[in-house]
C-alpha cells in the first residue's frame, strides 16, 4: 500500500513505475515512468492511443489516460528497481466505460450497493515451454498420468520456488505448488480475496509467471488447449458472497445441501443461467472451445467441463461444490481476461440473486462417461462464434456488463472470430481436394 508513490520510490530504491493496464483481450499494456516523473503522472496518469490496443477506440479519439492506483503497487521481486501499478482509463475526464478494470469496479460497486463482498480464488494453470512456445521445457516429462509427478515438479524448482518466494514476500499467502495433469504443466495456489484485489493478483501472477520463466531460458504459457491431446490450461474460480466488513460468509449454511446458502444456490442459479452466454468471456479466444468439449486427452480426462451442470464435490462437472460456503467454476481457461471474468462471475451471480434463480437439481454423475444421459442441462458453446452469439442474445447479462463495454468487446471478438474462419488450414486442404 502506498498513497504517496514518489515516497514509495524513495523508501524502495524503485528507479521506475511499470504503469499498467488490461485491454479487452487480457493484453498488459504499460508505459514505464521514471520515480521523478511519477508524482504528475499519479495525479493526471499515463497517456496512450487507445486505438493502438483491444478497446475499440478510433484513431482520432483523445488520449486515453491509465491512471495508476497506489494500493496496487507492487516492487517486481524479481527486479527491484521496478513497481508494478495497476491502473484506471480515463479519457476527457471520464471513465472509459469499456477499460475491463473499470468494468470490474462498477460491478463490485453494484454488488456493495446489495450488501455483498464477493471474494474469490483463481487457480490459472500454465505451462512451461521452450521458448519458442511449440514444445514442453522438459524432455523427460512423458507420463501418461504426470499429475502430482515428484520428479517432474522438482526439475522445475528453480522457476516454481522463485515465483512462490515471490507470492510469499508479497504476502499473497502461496500454500501449494504443483505439476498439473498434462505434461509440462503447473499450478500454483494462494489465498483467496475480494475479487479486484484477486483480478490485480491473476494479471500480475501472469506477468510474473511469464517473466521468471523468460529469466531462466523458458516460456510460460496460459493458452487455454496449447498441445493436442494434453488436458488444457485451465483457470478455475473458487466463489463466495461475504457482508460488507467481510467478516461473515452469506453463503455458508451448514445445515443447507453441501453447505451452501439460500443465497450461495440463488448466485449459484445466475451463473448456470447466464453460462453459455458468459463463456465469451471465460472462453474468449477460438482456442478456448478446444479446452471444453474436447476428446480425451493422454491422461483419461480433459478435467474440463461440457454441458451446464453443477455437483458436490465431482470434478467432472462445470461447478462443484467442493466443501461448505463456497462453490467452484471450472469453466474459465486461462485466456480469460483476469477482471471480465470476475465482472461476469458478479453480473450473472447478482442477477441470480435478484431473481432468485433455482440452480436446479444437482447431477453427481461422471460427467466424462456418462454425459451422454443428461438431458437438463445444455450443452457448452461448441466455438467462440457459438459463444458471442450466446453472449449477444442474453440482454440481461449485456446490459449488466454494460452496453458500451459489450458492445466494444462482441464487435472485437466478431472481428478475431472472422480473421480466424477466412485463415486457410490444412485440414480444409486434405478434407476438401478431393470432393
Ligand atoms: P482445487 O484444485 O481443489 O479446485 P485449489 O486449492 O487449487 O483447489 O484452489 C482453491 C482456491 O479457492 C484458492 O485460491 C483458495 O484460496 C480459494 N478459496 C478457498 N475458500 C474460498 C472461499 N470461501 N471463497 C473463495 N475462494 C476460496
Ligand atoms: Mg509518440
Ligand atoms: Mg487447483
Ligand atoms: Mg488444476
Ligand atoms: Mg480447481
Amino acid at each position: 500500500m502506498a498513497n504517496d508513490l514518489a515516497e514509495f520510490a524513495k523508501a524502495n530504491n524503485v528507479k521506475y513505475f511499470m504503469i499498467s493496464y488490461t485491454d479487452l483481450f487480457g493484453g498488459q499494456r504499460a508505459k514505464l515512468v521514471p520515480a521523478q516523473a511519477i508524482s504528475d503522472m499519479q495525479k493526471e496518469g499515463a497517456g496512450f492511443a487507445g486505438f493502438a490496443t483491444w478497446l475499440d477506440l478510433t484513431p482520432a479519439h483523445p488520449d486515453m489516460l491509465a491512471v495508476p492506483d497506489p494500493s496496487s503497487v507492487i516492487q517486481l521481486p524479481w527486479k527491484r528497481d521496478v513497481a508494478w501499478l495497476a491502473s484506471d482509463c480515463v479519457m476527457e475526464g471520464k471513465s472509459v466505460a469499456q477499460a475491463p478494470r473499470n468494468t470490474l469496479k462498477r460491478l463490485v460497486a453494484e454488488a456493495a450497493e446489495e450488501g455483498m463482498r464477493v471474494k474469490t480464488g483463481v487457480e490459472p494453470e500454465f505451462f512451461l515451454t521452450t521458448p519458442g512456445g511449440d514444445k514442453i521445457s522438459d524432455e523427460y516429462d512423458t507420463a501418461t498420468k504426470s499429475c502430482y509427478d515428484q520428479q517432474a515438479v522438482m526439475r522445475r524448482y528453480d522457476v516454481i520456488a522463485e515465483i512462490c518466494d515471490a507470492m510469499l514476500e508479497l504476502g499473497w499467502q502461496p500454500y501449494q505448488n504443483d505439476h498439473e495433469d498434462a505434461n509440462g504443466q503447473f499450478e500454483m495456489n494462494w489465498a483467496f480475496d475480494d475479487v479486484l484485489n484477486t483480478a490485480d493478483k491473476h494479471s500480475f501472477f501472469k506477468f510474473m509467471t511469464k517473466s521468471i520463466a523468460e529469466k531462466h531460458g523458458l516460456r510460460a504459457t496460459f493458452m487455454p488447449k496449447p498441445f493436442q491431446g494434453l488436458t488444457g490450461n485451465g483457470c478455475h474460480a473458487h466463489i463466495s458472497v461475504w457482508d460488507l466488513d467481510g467478516k461473515s460468509n452469506a453463503f455458508a449454511d451448514k445445515n443447507a445441501e453441501l453447505g451452501l446458502s439460500a443465497k450461495g444456490r440463488h448466485f449459484l442459479g445466475g451463473i448456470m443461467k447466464h453460462a453459455s452466454a458468459l463463456a465469451a468471456i471465460t472462453n474468449p479466444t477460438v482456442n478456448s472451445y478446444k479446452r471444453i468439449n474436447a476428446p480425451r486427452t493422454v491422461s483419461g480426462a480433459t478435467w474440463a467441463p461440457n454441458t451446464v451442470t453443477w455437483t458436490g464435490n465431482n470434478r467432472t462437472h462445470m461447478v462443484r461444490v467442493p466443501g461448505p460456503g463456497r462453490f467452484e467454476l471450472r469453466l474459465p481457461d486461462g485466456a480469460a481476461n483476469p477482471y471480465l471474468m470476475q465482472a461476469v462471475i458478479i453480473a450473472a451471480g447478482l442477477d441470480g440473486i435478484r431473481t432468485k434463480a433455482d440452480p436446479g437439481e444437482r447431477s453427481d454423475i461422471d460427467m466424462y462417461k456418462d454425459g451422454h444421459t443428461v438431458t437438463n442441462g445444455p450443452k457448452l458453446p461448441l466455438n467462440l462464434l457459438d459463444a458471442l452469439r450466446e453472449y449477444d442474445k442474453d440482454s440481461g447479462l449485456k446490459a449488466a456488463m454494460g452496453e458500451e463495454f459489450s458492445s466494444a468487446f462482441l464487435k472485437l471478438k466478431h472481428q478475431e472470430w472472422n480473421a480466424y474462419a477466412s485463415h486457410f488450414t490444412q485440414w480444409e486442404r486434405e478434407n476438401t481436394l478431393d470432393v
